[in-house]
């Protein structure tokens, strides 16, 4: 998962919102959680295969729109 570890942390909204997991190909949610020891955690809503990625220092370009936690499609 070291690509969407990439895009989950620097993508917009428009790049990532299209983003599947990349065991089975479904849908994925992923949450920003924001905070002294931000972290961003994604997880497959098929398989539950994910990640969870901790130490963030810059809030992504896509919670401005997205907010913190979106599904894609
Ligand atoms: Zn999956």
């Amino acid at each position: 998962m070291k690509t969407l570890a990439h895009a989950v942390k620097h993508s917009s909204a428009q790049e990532i919102i299209n983003s599947r997991c990349p065991v089975c190909g479904k849908i994925i949610r992923i949450s920003y959680e924001p905070g002294h020891k931000a972290a961003i955690i994604v997880v497959c809503l098929s398989c539950l295969s994910g990640m969870c990625l901790d130490g963030v220092s810059k809030v992504p370009p896509w919670v401005s729109e997205l907010g913190n936690s979106f599904e894609t499609v």
